[in-house]
Parts: C-alpha cells; sequence; structure tokens
C-alpha cells in the first residue's frame, strides 16, 4: 500500500474538482486530483454538451418542417438519419471531452491518482485497494447521478439515462420519458423532433419552474408540440422480451397502456456521496446523506472538509461548479482560514423550445405582497411574430418598496439570451426604472422584456 502526504486532496475530477485543484495549487499548496471514473468530467461526456448536440439536430429537422408557413416547401420527405445523427453527436462530444483530459494529461503525473475514494477517518482516505492519502485539507467534488426509482430497475438495460442515450448508435423507435424537469424536458424534445414516438411523463413540474401561471403556460404549449402527459402517475413498468410495458395514471383518473422500446429516466439525480465511508467521519451528514456545510464558504462544519459542485446538491450547474470548486479549493489550502464565495446572480435555462429560464428569486420564494410582476405574452411580439416564434410568457418580479428587479420566470423565444441581461442587470442592482433607460433596438424579442418592464412600472406607485 502507497502512502502519500498532502495539503488538499480533491475527490473527483469534473467541472468542480478540476478548478479547485488548480486553486489549491495556486495559493501555494501541494495538491492531489482523485478520479475514480473516466476523465472528461459529465458536462462534456453525458450532460451540457451531448444535450446540447442532440438539440442542435433536433432543431435541423424542427427547420426543415417547419417552412411552409413561409411559403418555403421541402418537396419530398424529409428524412432523419439516427445513424448520422448519433454519429456527429458522438463524435463533436468526444470532441470537447478530448479537450478536457488534454488539460488532466496536463496536470504532472505525480499530482494525479486514480481509484475511487473513500474516508477512513476526517483526513484519510483509502483510494481503490492501493494509496491511502493523509490530507490536512478534502474536497468532495464528486459530482451527481441519474436516481433511478425501484419501479424502473426491473427493467434491466431497457431502462436508461442520459449516459444511455449519448452512446446510442441510431435513435430508437419509441421512448417513454419519465419526468419533466431540465433533462427530460431537453431530451424528449429533441428525440421527438428527430421522430422518435416519445411519451414525456410529467408528474408535477415543468422544468423548474415555480410561477403557477408560467407553469400552466408551459404546460399547455409542451401539451400541444409533444406527447407531453401531465401529472401522470406511472403505477406498473414491466418488460416482455425487449419490450417495456407501461401504466400510467392521468389526473383526469384514466389509466392508459403502452408498449416502448425505452423508459429514459429523468426523474431527479442524487449526489454522488453513499460510496465516499463518510460514515468514517465526523462530519454531521443531512437526510440525503450530504455534509452539512456552509453555503457561503462550501466548509463541512468547522472541518478541514469542502464540498463542490453537484455533490452539494444545491446549484447542479456548470458554472456555479465551477465557481464552488474554485474557492472549495483555496479555501481547503487556507484552511483554517476560510473566505466566502462570492455568488452571482441566479440564472438556470431549460434548452426547450420555446425555452425556459429562470433569473433571481424564484416566485416561490418571494413574499407575496412585496412585489409586482410584470407580465409580456409572446403571442403577439413583433420579431417573434416575425419568425413564426411566437409562444411565450413572461413574469418579471420588481420589489414594491425599492423599485430593484428580483427575479424573472418565462418560457419564450431566445429565453437564454434574455436570461443574461436579466441576470446581469440583477447582479448591477437596477431598478425597473434603470433597466427601461437601456437601449432596446427594434425589432428584436428583447421589446417583448421591455413590454414586461413596462407592465411592472404600471402597477407600482409612481417613483418619487
Ligand atoms: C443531461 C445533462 C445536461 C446538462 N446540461 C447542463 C447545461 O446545459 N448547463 C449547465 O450549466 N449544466 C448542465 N448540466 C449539469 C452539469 O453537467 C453539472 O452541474 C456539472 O457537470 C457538475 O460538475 P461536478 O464537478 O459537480 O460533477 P462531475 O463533472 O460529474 O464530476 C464528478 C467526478 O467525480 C468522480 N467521482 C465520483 N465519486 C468518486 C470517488 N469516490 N472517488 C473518485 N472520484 C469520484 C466522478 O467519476 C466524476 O468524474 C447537465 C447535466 C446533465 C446530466
Amino acid at each position: 500500500m502507497k502512502t502519500i502526504h498532502i495539503d488538499v486532496a480533491v475527490i473527483g475530477a469534473g467541472s468542480a474538482g478540476l478548478p479547485a485543484y488548480r486553486a489549491a495549487k495556486a495559493a501555494g499548496a501541494s495538491a492531489l486530483l482523485i478520479e475514480g471514473g473516466a476523465h472528461g468530467t459529465t458536462c462534456a461526456r453525458v450532460g451540457c454538451m451531448p444535450s446540447k448536440l442532440l438539440i442542435a439536430a433536433a432543431e435541423a429537422a424542427h427547420a426543415a418542417h417547419r417552412g411552409a408557413p413561409f411559403g418555403v416547401h421541402v418537396d419530398g420527405a424529409i428524412r432523419i438519419d439516427g445513424r448520422e445523427v448519433m454519429q456527429r453527436v458522438k463524435s463533436e462530444r468526444d470532441r470537447f471531452v478530448g479537450f478536457v483530459v488534454e488539460s488532466v494529461d496536463a496536470i504532472p503525473a505525480e499530482d494525479r491518482l486514480t481509484g475511487y475514494a473513500q474516508f477512513v477517518d476526517d483526513n484519510l482516505l483509502q483510494v481503490g485497494d492501493h494509496t491511502r492519502v493523509h490530507a490536512r485539507s478534502v474536497v468532495i467534488a464528486t459530482g451527481s447521478s441519474p436516481y433511478v426509482p425501484a419501479l424502473y430497475r426491473a427493467l434491466g438495460d431497457r431502462a436508461i439515462v442520459n449516459d444511455d442515450v449519448f452512446s446510442w448508435d441510431d435513435l430508437p423507435r419509441k421512448v417513454a420519458v419519465i419526468g419533466a424537469g431540465v433533462i427530460g424536458l431537453e431530451l424528449g424534445q429533441a428525440l421527438s423532433r428527430l421522430g422518435v414516438d416519445v411519451t414525456l411523463l410529467a408528474r408535477n413540474s415543468v422544468g423548474p419552474l415555480t410561477d403557477p401561471a408560467i407553469r400552466d403556460y408551459a404546460q399547455k404549449t409542451f401539451s400541444e408540440a409533444l406527447h407531453f402527459v401531465p401529472h401522470a402517475e406511472v403505477e406498473a413498468a414491466t418488460r416482455e422480451g425487449d419490450v417495456v410495458h407501461l401504466r400510467y395514471r392521468t389526473s383526469d383518473g384514466n389509466a392508459t397502456e403502452d408498449t416502448f422500446d425505452y423508459v429514459l429516466v429523468t426523474a431527479g439525480r442524487r449526489p454522488n456521496v453513499d460510496k465516499l465511508g463518510l460514515e468514517n467521519t465526523t462530519l454531521e451528514l443531512d437526510a440525503q446523506g450530504v455534509p452539512v456545510y456552509d453555503p457561503r464558504t462550501l466548509q463541512a462544519g468547522n472541518h478541514a472538509v469542502f464540498v463542490a459542485g453537484d455533490a452539494n446538491n444545491v446549484l447542479p450547474l456548470l458554472h456555479e461548479a465551477a465557481d464552488e470548486g474554485r474557492a472549495a479549493g483555496n479555501n481547503a489550502a487556507h484552511f483554517p482560514l476560510v473566505s466566502r464565495l462570492v455568488r452571482r446572480a441566479p440564472i438556470s435555462v431549460v434548452f426547450s423550445d420555446p425555452g425556459i429560464a429562470m433569473v433571481g428569486a424564484r416566485h416561490a420564494d418571494l413574499a407575496p405582497d412585496s412585489f409586482v410582476a410584470g407580465v409580456v405574452s409572446f403571442e403577439d411580439q413583433g420579431r417573434s411574430r416575425v419568425m413564426l416564434r411566437n409562444r411565450g410568457l413572461m413574469h418579471v418580479y420588481v420589489d414594491k418598496a425599492t423599485r430593484r428587479f428580483v427575479g424573472a420566470e418565462w418560457i419564450g423565444p431566445d429565453a437564454e439570451h434574455i436570461a443574461h441581461l436579466l441576470a446581469w442587470a440583477l447582479q448591477m442592482n437596477l431598478t425597473v426604472d434603470g433597466m427601461l433607460e437601456m437601449p432596446f433596438y427594434h425589432p428584436v424579442v428583447e421589446e417583448g422584456l421591455r413590454t414586461a418592464l413596462r407592465n411592472a412600472v404600471a402597477q407600482l406607485k409612481p417613483a418619487e
């Protein structure tokens, strides 16, 4: 058994772990990056990038189908070659993964260790069956994994998760997608547009939305765009050969039975903490087994342990994982001196069509009488209508007392771009009046945002 003594051990070489390692080194500490699985990060390998590649193919298919109202006709059948679709998804994905692997290869070999790490005690890690690591501080950056409810586990390899989609060589014929969170919506709609017969079974949520009006609108929109079943309760999932039978009940009480090639389970993700041996430490754990930690410093109690990225189960997003990784690595290096992480304005995007976005405070978190909601429908919004993408509803929340913009939830065209304008406005503490002083070109989708802001002003008491 090899023994290593190190200042900072980082468990997991993903989007949080890599910056954690680099920050610890930059702070002058010795650091070790421990990875049990394949290098390349979840984001590049089976997350952000391959999902957007699949969506890009779906957008191309959708564009080919929707020319007629503009007078643009595709004569003859539009053929989607599933093998070519998946070939591009995988080869471009591999290119992105390759860049990450190159950057890992550039890390000195003595700073890298291969194997799954487990805590033996607060400062001692067992890595695989070959190395013991005595660390002054530890960063847990182990990411998350798809949660597969017991009902689907009996389906064997016919119950799949996002990772499996990106290893397909061809597109399947018929898929049930379980859950309409971010991943279910993105993959479900993309597969549907690529000609896969998709049934998207949603329980309660539509993406991360909490504003009831926006949620209802989104639900209606997706129900029209694909076979989206809201409030579906799956009662039975069985397998016969390679065919999956599902029985699900809808909100009207009716039971439906159908068969599928695959069940794609997108029922949420769980932090990878169960195999870390945390029970061998003195760390306090929450109900999900995640060390109780301070989100401002990422420190677990008063311990020399920091939790970053999806492992801490708070903001499972790439840029948050990177920020948290940097902060955790820095704090781990300087322990017991820890400093607070400066959080950026909250922003989240669902790359559906129309897109869904949320910025700042969620509707569910705002005190009911503290704000006004400026409204715009994108149905009559000029540029959106020009492009025949005039579907969407936006609520911008403005604090009644300060006139500050505090948050927004919406579904609509170009949501990913408008989300950035709003996140920047929020981080700059702009009031609704200050935002309306900014330029709005004509004709752009952003004019819809201006309508929502004006609507909020109309609901506020006149500015003093
Ligand atoms: C389908 C999908 C689409 C997504 N799309 C987006 C998007 O569009 N935008 C966005 O911002 N985010 C998106 N995300 C989320 C984003 O990918 C994650 O937030 C981000 O990858 C988290 O990084 P991480 O470092 O916490 O985890 P990871 O990158 O998963 O890294 C964790 C690493 O730890 C390793 N590990 C685990 N346990 C151990 C152990 N005991 N010992 C050693 N190593 C271990 C794992 O092998 C892994 O390499 C998406 C995710 C998915 C699944």
